[in-house]
């Protein structure tokens, strides 16, 4: 007998419970990608995504293929080529896991009334998106917890299932063809610094970081120029890496570095879990504060300053032309630069979050939508009305500069802390920088954003 299964958020080898439950139930396994043509054009198929993507694809076919297997290959409406591929390979079951989005939802359902019409079964196994599965842990009140810190006690307590190892040998009935698979050199508007993917190359990350980077997370995860977190989030997104297998080795690891980290990991589960539960947040106030945000026609010029890195605050500019340069940012930046374009110049959450979604390799709607929100005051933070001071959190986050130099050349020539604020300098040395003065003053962007809120 003939399995097939279906890969989607998970193109890994290691840790695959569907691909392993396929495999003990049958001589032959058909594993199968389908180009969603829904998803695709549903505007997520950003160039560094996709570029991200066909290194995982090849990769996965390559690891198939090391065990005697490859890659199958298709594009068009999922269901209909899942019914098709089944049909070419006589396959009497699918494997998959649980999506946790409305569209993966809707994927199953539509996908076992046609293989069920077709005589065939759909196994759908527990999600391996992320390590507790939404709805997995509530409140006693309400379908999914609106607060961080309860959640993470709730989280904290689950019992996760081992990880599991790579399977040794797959065989691939021969009648089932592919398509060729995608390169990343076919691809135009790439990012020039943007990570390979792959699960061999997240593996060996992961692999870096527990012998190295996880010890000093705690102290270090917000250092900007130090760069010291995992950058593990786009082999999570593609699930070329498994957050159950992470839970768990960070945990035979740790100290306080690795318990910050998996403290990290819950915060994507509790995105997940929100956005589960309110797929209206995406597009929608999660919490509505009456704001009338600006729209983007209406502060044109300083949303392209902040696009494309040229606000005059050289923390926001750095991070943005990083986002620009590596498809990825550093949270302390992700933080900051949405700050500023909410509260400071009082834009609308959701432009931020598009262009984000234009550009991060990691960028998925649970996690981007729902930090956008957290940021904007609209989301779960507990305290929907801070501001963060670019110019202090600078001097915190990257108190000699570093950072700042990096990204933002033209104040090279600048020692130290100086160059968070350009604008100290005098006449002739001002004039030597081809830098923007600052596109709004701080005070006037924090007094707008009080009497909007109804603070002052
Ligand atoms: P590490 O610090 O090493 O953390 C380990 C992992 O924990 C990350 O890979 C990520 O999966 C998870 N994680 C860490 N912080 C968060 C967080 N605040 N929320 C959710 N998960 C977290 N993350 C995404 O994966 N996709 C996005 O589209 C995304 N958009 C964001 C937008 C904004 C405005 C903000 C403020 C944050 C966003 N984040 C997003 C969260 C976070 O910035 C990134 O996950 C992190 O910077 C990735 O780098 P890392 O892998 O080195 O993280």
């Amino acid at each position: 007998n003939v399995s097939v299964v279906l890969f989607t958020s998970d193109l890994r080898l290691h840790d695959h419970p569907p691909l392993r439950a396929a495999l003990d139930g049958a001589r032959q396994v058909v594993p199968l990608f389908v180009r969603d043509r829904a998803v695709d054009g549903a505007g997520f198929a950003a160039p560094n995504r996709l570029a991200f993507l066909a290194d995982c694809l090849r990769d996965l076919d390559a690891g198939l293929r090391e065990r005697g297997g490859r890659l199958v290959l298709r594009s068009g409406d999922v269901v209909d080529q899942v019914c098709k591929v089944a049909a070419e390979a006589d396959a009497d079951e699918v494997h998959l896991a649980a999506g946790v989005s409305a569209y993966a939802h809707r994927r199953e359902q539509r996908l076992r009334s046609a293989l069920e019409a077709d005589g065939r079964r759909l196994h759908v196994h527990e999600t391996v998106i992320t390590a507790v599965a939404p709805g997995a842990v509530t409140p006693s009140s309400s379908d999914h917890f609106a607060v961080f810190t309860p959640y993470f006690r709730h989280w904290e307590r689950e019992h996760l299932r081992d990880a599991l190892g790579a399977p040794r040998g797959v065989r691939v009935p021969e009648s089932v063809g592919s398509e060729r698979l995608p390169t990343r050199t076919e691809l135009s508007g790439l990012s020039q610094g943007l990570a390979a993917g792959g699960e061999e190359e997240g593996r060996k990350r992961l692999m870096a970081w527990l012998r190295g980077g996880i010890t000093a997370y705690e102290d270090r995860h917000d250092d900007l120029a130090g760069d010291a977190t995992s950058h593990l989030s786009p082999h999570l997104h593609f699930g070329t890496l498994s957050p159950v297998e992470l839970v768990h080795r960070a945990r035979r690891t740790g100290g306080p570095g690795a318990e910050a980290f998996v403290r990290q990991l819950a915060w994507r589960d509790f995105h997940y879990q929100v956005l589960a539960a309110r797929p209206d947040a995406a597009t929608a106030d999660y919490r509505g504060r009456g704001d009338r945000w600006r729209s983007e026609a209406a502060a044109r010029e300083e949303v392209e300053a902040w696009r494309t890195g040229r606000t005059g605050y050289p923390v926001i500019d750095a991070a943005m032309r990083q986002l620009r340069h590596e498809g990825w940012m550093h949270n302390r930046g992700r933080l900051l630069t949405a700050s500023f374009l909410t509260k400071t110049l009082y834009v609308d959450w959701r432009v931020g979050a598009r262009h984000f979604l234009e550009l991060l390799v990691d960028g998925d709607v649970a996690n981007n939508q729902l930090n956008w929100q957290w940021m904007a005051g609209t989301g779960t933070d507990t305290r929907p009305n801070r501001v963060l001071n670019p110019v202090t959190q600078a001097k915190r986050y990257d108190p000699d500069g570093a950072y700042v130099r990096r990204w933002v050349p033209e104040l090279e020539g600048l020692r130290g802390a100086a160059v968070h604020e350009p604008w100290k300098l005098k006449g002739l040395d001002r004039a030597a920088y081809d830098y923007p003065d600052p596109i709004v003053e701080l005070a006037d962007g924090l007094a707008r954003f009080r009497h909007a809120r109804g603070r002052d």
